[in-house]
């Protein structure tokens, strides 16, 4: 029988406090384009901005920095699609504690030699995230490393939330935010906190439609195994686990909707991003302004905000994109 759990506001508070000295306290910038989406506010979370270039930076610090001395010795392994493994890398560089990354063939080049380059072990084997999670759960057994899971951990969750903490703290009138989700932890984290301060607030989903896990679990009613495929939104590539203890629960208590983007959404995304808000994003952390674009109009006079969760991109995916014909958006 698979553990029930939950995160509570507590715990994102102690979050807050314990990744205060590590974590940026990334700006919350107003688009000019909010017209565009038929909002009167559109509020961007600058989480391009994180160290280590995405918002998985305040999880895994939050996760490692709660870990003991005992722990901290033994060192820490963990799975990734790319940005969890270079916070995690990064955080236990500066700590001196030894760390392994396991990483599957599907995560593009530029965020594996980043990772190499911080001195992280790599180990990269698998033909999905699952794959490479079942890697680091082996090394886990078999050398006695903490395992940090890139979501699903009461830590991790807690550590995204302080984003939604942040969120009210700069845009207290919001009505709607759109969240990326992948294996949950951003949208669980954000939840918990915004739910508990602003109840009536809206908390959309938004992944791609090409192996989107936890929205396939969310329908079916229990976590559930997706095919995974290769996405512009490279980011949000992973199962939820079948054994999933925090974040289906909380992503059903607290998503409100889902969207799902096709590809050419995540690259016109990506455009939106670049050309009407000057913002280097990878697929995954442009996704909210495909949301925003799919949900025009359905908050009217709103105040919408959106996660630009990652900058993570390498130069020649983005010209091919960002480069393209702005008249093919
Ligand atoms: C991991 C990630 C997400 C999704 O976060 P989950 O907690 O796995 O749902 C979104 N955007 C970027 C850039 C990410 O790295």
């Amino acid at each position: 029988m698979t553990q029930r759990a939950t995160v509570s506001l507590d715990q994102v508070l102690e979050a807050q406090r314990r990744i205060a000295h590590v974590a940026v306290r990334t700006p919350l910038q107003r688009s000019r384009n909010a017209h565009l989406y038929g909002c009167s506010t559109v509020a961007m979370k600058l989480e391009n901005r994180q160290a280590t270039g995405a918002f998985k930076f305040r999880g895994a610090a939050n996760a490692i920095l709660a870990l003991d001395d005992e722990q901290r010795r033994h060192g820490v392994v963990t799975a990734s699609s790319g940005n969890h493994g270079r916070a995690v890398a990064h955080i236990a560089s500066g700590l001196g504690i030894p760390a392994i990354v396991c990483l599957s063939t599907l995560v593009p080049e530029t965020k594996v030699s980043a990772i190499r380059r911080i001195g992280a072990e790599v180990i990269v084997d698998g033909a999905d995230q699952d794959a490479a999670i079942a890697n680091a759960r082996r090394i886990e057994t078999e050398q006695g490393m903490a395992y940090i899971d890139p979501s699903d951990d009461l830590h991790v969750v807690a550590g995204q939330g302080t984003i939604g903490l942040e969120l009210l703290e700069d845009a207290p009138d919001l009505d709607v935010i759109f969240v990326q989700v992948s294996g949950g932890g951003l949208a669980a984290g954000i939840g918990v906190a915004v739910k508990a301060m602003k109840p009536e607030i809206k908390l959309i989903g938004v992944s791609m439609e090409l192996g989107a896990a936890m929205y396939s679990s969310l329908m079916a009613g229990r976590p559930t195994q997706v095919e995974e495929l290769r996405t512009l939104a490279d980011a949000l590539q992973g199962g939820i686990g079948l054994h999933n203890r925090y974040t289906f629960d909380l992503c059903r208590q607290h998503l409100d909707d889902f969207i799902l983007l096709s590809e050419d959404e995540i690259a016109s995304s990506m455009r939106s991003a670049f050309h009407d808000e000057g913002l280097v994003l990878e697929g995954a952390g442009a996704c909210g302004f495909g949301a925003l674009r799919r949900w025009k109009d359905r908050f009217p006079g709103g105040h919408a905000a959106v996660i630009c969760s990652g900058a993570n991109v390498g130069r020649e995916q983005f010209e091919s994109i960002v480069g393209q014909s702005a008249a093919t958006v």
